[in-house]
């Protein structure tokens, strides 16, 4: 059945062959071809081992954004990252996320401000058709999970 938008979910949990078809991902999107002026193909998936991830090829070949947010203090964009994720005396409710920049300490109540007035930027324009967007649970909004259940985890 063609079909002119193609969402596939959780990739890298696809296998490799199908029937010795070969990709199911090539098989879905060879079924795009009618629409290939206007068709829309989106994947989306959390990363599973580097070397034969299937997301993490596609957003190796993408523009490669990133969402950044401003700090509080400096102003300056950056992404939030796990490196910048602090917590004291190995107690999670004391966490928090540090401008990489000045250091400012954001907390769980700056989340929302942070995450509004955040940008998307690419890494590269060595693709213009393909747009790839990596988001981390570090975004989540709060209410979801948190930098404290990252922590917990870690
Ligand atoms: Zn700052």
């Amino acid at each position: 059945m063609p079909a002119r938008f193609l969402f596939m979910d959780e990739v890298d949990a696809y296998d490799d062959d199908v029937d010795g078809k070969g990709s199911p991902i090539n098989l879905a999107i060879k079924r795009t071809a009618t629409f290939s002026r206007n068709r829309k193909i989106l994947m989306a998936s959390t990363p599973n081992i580097a070397e034969t991830s299937k997301i993490e090829a596609a957003y190796e070949a993408s523009d490669k954004r990133r969402y950044l947010v401003p700090c509080n203090s400096c102003g300056n964009y950056q992404p939030i990252v796990w490196a910048q994720i602090i917590f004291d005396n190995h107690d999670p409710a004391t966490s928090r996320f540090e401008c990489v920049h000045c250091g400012h300490k954001h907390y769980v109540k700056d989340k929302p401000k942070l995450l509004s007035n955040g940008h998307w930027q690419a890494e590269t324009e060595k693709s213009s058709k393909v747009a790839g967007f990596h988001l981390s649970s570090l975004y989540s909004p709060n209410g979801w999970y948190s930098w404290q259940n990252a922590v917990e985890d870690f």
